[in-house]
């Protein structure tokens, strides 16, 4: 009999799935098993409106067998079927909207893409098919077809027999090469398998026949293998349950998110309005181990009513919730959704917008309500909300501020900045903060000293990332952010401003000459600031210590300076001591100490010791004077 030619679009996708080494060629099957989903379906649908179909919903199946010898594979279902001309149209021609995103790809690199994105639906299985026959009997019709191919040189469509309604994809699958064994898709645990990962949702059982190992009867220790007909999916996703208890939930995430942790937090939606959806949500307890590494894709689980067709959708989620799992399941979302159209898809936005806000919600409220597990969630996945604010400029700043726990002078323990502003003194106006590597080292350093003195609570940063955090933040409430060692920190009255303006003027030449000593400062100068400590180093200008001891410490070699002052506490006995010096021109003895002074004031701040052995001998010519 005359082949009947394929139209030529169909023609291209064929010999793309025929010659195609796609790694992920097991789709087929999603895509087989989907459409005879979608037929029992439409089948179904109609059932509900016109009384002449008579069915049982309780029948209604898919049925996957497989004989080895013959190396056929075979999607059986008793949906709506399709007559004669069906089957010409129908699978004479690739659907349309597979067809259209088709014709955009023209690179091998895209083909290979629409494979696994879009769903290609029937043609797929040509990928580990050498021939395919589709045997048909339309619902009400006595008589059934087949369509037959084995590739681009065309289909036939016959006459065939066939009981009952329905429709049967019988695969003859391509020989084994080197770099693929179909033979694999001939096997139980190889079907079973695919079945749980693309379509364990499908809402109609999905049965095969078992082998099951159990006690022979009337033995005592023998087996023997039982073949059985089992139903494969589990067919209500856990999120279309109502009544699930949380050790399910902590199950499946650990099953599907391959953690060993229970979640720190489930979150369920159940959406309708402009687009219905549900979803499962999940915070994890811990971070993973490749979170903070370039491997790690964020990314939810989308299903369109039940069925796989992301895994990891990375539209769903922005970057500083991107250590959210779990899953979004739409009816109103179609099967041949790819990356590029998802971007633009109005309704995957707004499910994106729906989800970002619920999330934003829920840790505001464990925030409020639950200060233990957000403090343990902070220290996970803070990072990632501080990156967050300062991405892009801080775009996303007044969202994420409020999610932000730093530590605090006040009792070395996390607060939120609303916290901080609630208890800050009367007539504060400004929001101070301090850098460093650790909590200790910056409860020490000479600078915190005054403020401790006046009791003004002083954020504690130790995140590399929190110099850049705090300046993109830059106020909170009309609060200006300020780092206690900057020029804009000041807390003296104008009078004490006044008399240390004076002093710092009446002792011109010393403070000039010091300088002249110590090359790395832009300026020495008294300070009222400090209690104990003789001396500390401060900057001015955009890049703070801080920074520069972050950039400097990067893999790049971008190396950058701050612009340093040199500030000497003008109540310790150094300053008079200082100042008997110039007095008596005792010059050699002043560039020492000035010099001595600069290196602990670097020591105290976390700076590097250029020249060690300098100051070493310094500090010993100093002890034998
Ligand atoms: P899509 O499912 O995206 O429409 P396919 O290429 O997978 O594209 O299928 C083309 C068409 O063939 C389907 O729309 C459907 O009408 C028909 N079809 C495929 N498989 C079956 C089946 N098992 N039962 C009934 N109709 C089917």
């Amino acid at each position: 009999m005359a082949k009947k030619q394929f139209k030529s679009e169909s023609k291209k996708l064929m010999n793309l799935m025929i010659n195609s080494i796609y790694t992920n060629s097991e789709i087929f099957l999603r895509e087989l098993i989907s459409n005879a989903s979608d037929a029992i379906d439409k089948l179904y649908y109609k059932s509900l409106t016109d009384n002449s179909i008579k069915i049982d919903k309780k029948d209604l199946a898919i049925t996957i067998s497989r004989d080895e010898e013959k190396r056929t594979l075979t999607i059986s279902d008793n949906g709506i079927g399709m007559s004669e001309e069906e089957l010409e149209s129908d699978l004479g021609t690739i659907a349309k909207s597979g067809s259209e995103n088709f014709k955009n790809d023209n690179e091998h690199k895209k083909d290979i893409d629409i494979i696994g994105q879009f769903g290609v639906g029937f043609y797929s299985a040509f990928m580990v098919a050498k021939d395919i026959k589709v045997i048909s009997k339309k619902y009400g019709s006595k008589d059934a077809y087949m369509w037959e191919s084995s590739g681009v040189d065309g289909y036939t469509v016959t006459k065939a027999n066939k009981d009952s309604y329905g429709t049967d994809v019988i695969l003859t699958l391509k020989d084994d090469t080197d770099d693929a064994t179909y033979s694999d898709y001939l096997h139980e645990y190889e079907l079973n398998n695919l079945i749980k990962k693309y379509s364990n949702y499908i809402t109609y059982p999905i049965k095969m026949e078992v082998t099951k190992h159990q006690p022979k009867e009337g033995t005592k220790d023998e087996y023997e293998d039982i073949k059985e007909m089992e139903t494969i999916n589990d067919m209500v996703p856990i999120w279309k349950r109502s009544k699930v208890s949380d050790d399910e939930y902590n199950t499946f995430y650990k099953d599907k998110f391959n953690d060993y942790n229970n979640p720190l937090k489930v979150i369920k939606m159940n959406a309708e309005g402009q687009v219905s959806f549900k979803a499962l949500l999940f915070i994890p307890s811990k971070a993973p181990m490749d979170f903070y590494t370039k491997e790690y894709e964020k990314g939810l689980q989308l299903y369109s009513n039940g069925v796989l067709i992301m895994d990891k959708c990375s539209d769903l989620l922005p970057d500083y919730y991107s250590f959210v799992k779990g899953v979004v399941d739409s009816e109103d979302l179609s099967l041949n959704i790819s990356r590029e159209t998802l971007q633009q898809d109005k309704r995957v936005k707004l499910i994106a917008q729906n989800i970002e806000n619920k999330i934003h919600k829920e840790l505001t409220n464990m925030l409020n309500e639950d200060r233990t597990n957000y403090e343990k969630f902070f220290d996970e996945f803070g990072i990632q909300i501080k990156y967050g604010v300062y991405d892009s400029w801080g775009i996303n700043k007044d969202k994420l501020q409020d999610l932000l726990l730093f530590y605090s002078s006040k009792d070395k323990k996390y607060t939120t900045l609303k916290e901080y502003v609630e208890r800050k003194k009367e007539g504060q106006k400004k929001i101070y903060y301090v850098c460093g590597e650790t909590l200790d080292k910056v409860d020490n350093l000479p600078s915190v000293e005054e403020y401790k003195d006046k009791d003004i609570e002083v954020l504690y940063c130790t995140n590399y990332m929190d110099e850049f955090v705090m300046q993109t933040l830059h106020s909170y409430n009309d609060l200006d952010i300020v780092n206690i060692g900057s020029d804009q920190a000041d807390l003296s009255t104008e009078e004490e401003k006044k008399a240390l303006e004076q002093k710092n003027k009446d002792n011109k030449t010393l403070l000039d000459d010091m300088k002249k000593y110590i090359n790395d400062v832009s300026e020495v100068k008294f300070t009222n600031k400090l209690k104990n400590s003789p001396v500390s180093l401060t900057s001015t200008g955009s890049v703070t210590i801080e920074m520069e001891k972050v950039i400097n410490a990067m893999p790049t070699d971008q190396n950058i300076s701050a612009v340093k002052v040199l500030e000497i506490n003008e109540n310790h006995p150094i300053a008079k001591y200082l100042m008997d010096l110039e007095k008596n021109k005792n010059d050699k003895e002043l560039e020492r100490i000035s010099k001595i002074l600069y290196e602990e004031a670097r020591l105290i701040e976390g700076l590097p010791i250029e020249n060690p052995t300098e100051l070493t001998n310094l500090i010993c010519d100093e002890i034998a004077k």
